[in-house]
């Protein structure tokens, strides 16, 4: 199988093309790559350099994403490949950003391959996760769309930064998603990653519009992106964008690649920022990168019953990448315990926006 493929969502200027993936929209010179460094303009075409290139694959529960709110429990074949469209100074994951992989070890698989391997590993789903899957676009969609007809569910762990008509394309065949809000300021987006906030905000109303499982994540800066203000603009505007019901994640950001010797979040940090998500009038806040304290069970919002209970570090299998471990501050839960009535609160009988079935 050629593993190049070509191309979705661009146009041609002259010997040079126009990628319309995501808004940065790359002028991409003949023989070059675009800002992702995996689409490439060879011959006056735009081909997607990744496609079928699998550079990691695992095993784990889908809490690990985090996703608390879908079917608790249940096991994702999580992949990846290579590229990213933003460039986060803090990247857990940047030699499968930053590093090219011509060089790399990483697997060809065909869409139904993939789809193969997961069931018989004895997935309930696939995530599309590790590095940014916006920029694996037309592998992703192929193989969701194959996943899906042979029962598996799909989920995307995703920064968000893409254009509306690509970005309709890859939520038509998703079941749930996970988008970071990795600063609630133009500056921080342009400072700390090197994007702008609006198209990820819009990626979050579409999902929600469309009625995707859709989970936020707020990887906490400390000095950067946690004032009182900024925090409480960003959970009013989920608040009152998504709804009070859409699970929210605040991340502890370690010190780290571009960030190394920049001063850690602590989880005393996250504990206040969560209070103001709960002041602010938000039903689910949680506190990620770690699975310590009462911030990882859901409680009912109405009479605070316990809903679902998780606690204790998984053995999850740990996933390395050139010698650097992926993923290495989302810690899993072992133990997920679920105590709902259907949908609803055993004690009040109240409805809560978690899916126990698809
Ligand atoms: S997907 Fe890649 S090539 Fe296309 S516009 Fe975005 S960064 Fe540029």
């Amino acid at each position: 199988m050629d593993p190049i493929s070509l191309a979705k969502w661009w146009e041609g200027e002259g010997d040079a093309v126009r990628c319309l993936l995501c808004p940065r929209t790359c002028l991409i010179e003949e023989g070059k790559l675009g800002f992702c460094l995996v689409r490439k303009n060879i011959g006056g075409s735009l081909f997607s350099t990744n496609y079928g290139i699998v550079s990691v694959s695992t095993i784990d529960n889908i809490e690990k994403k985090p996703i608390f709110h879908f079917l608790p429990g249940s096991k994702l074949y999580s992949v990846g490949s290579f590229g990213c469209n933003l460039r986060c100074l803090y990247c857990q994951n940047y030699p499968l950003v930053e590093g090219g992989f011509e060089a790399a070890p990483y697997r060809r698989l065909r869409p139904e391959d993939l789809v193969s391997e997961a069931i018989s590993r004895g997935a309930d789903g696939i995530a599309w996760t590790f590095n940014e899957p916006i920029v694996w676009s037309e592998y992703v969609i192929e193989t969701s769309r194959l996943a899906r007809k042979e029962g598996l569910y799909c989920m995307l762990n995703t920064n968000g930064y893409i254009n509306d008509s690509p970005r309709d394309e890859l939520l038509e065949v998703m079941d749930a998603i996970k988008v970071d809000i990795k600063g609630f300021s133009n500056r921080f987006y342009s400072e700390v990653c090197r994007g702008s906030l609006d198209p990820v905000l819009g990626t979050c109303k579409a999902a929600s519009e469309k009625g995707i499982h859709l989970e936020v994540a707020y990887p906490v800066v400390r000095g950067r992106n946690d004032s009182p203000g900024e925090i409480d603009r960003f959970c009013k505007w989920v608040r009152f964008n998504l709804g009070p019901e859409t699970p929210v994640h605040f991340i502890m950001v370690h010190s780290y690649h571009r960030f190394a010797g920049h001063p850690e979040t602590s989880l005393e940090d996250l504990q206040k920022i969560r209070l103001l998500g709960i002041q602010s009038g938000l039903n689910h806040v949680y506190v990620g990168g770690t699975t310590k304290g009462p911030a990882q069970n859901t409680y009912c919002p109405v009479c605070g019953e316990l809903l679902i209970s998780r606690s204790g570090d998984s053995d999850a299998e740990k996933v390395y990448f050139r010698d650097q471990q992926v993923s290495r501050f989302c810690p899993s839960h072992s133990a997920v315990r679920v105590m709902l009535c259907g949908r609803s609160c055993p004690r009040c009988g109240r409805i809560v926006n978690i899916k126990t079935k698809i």
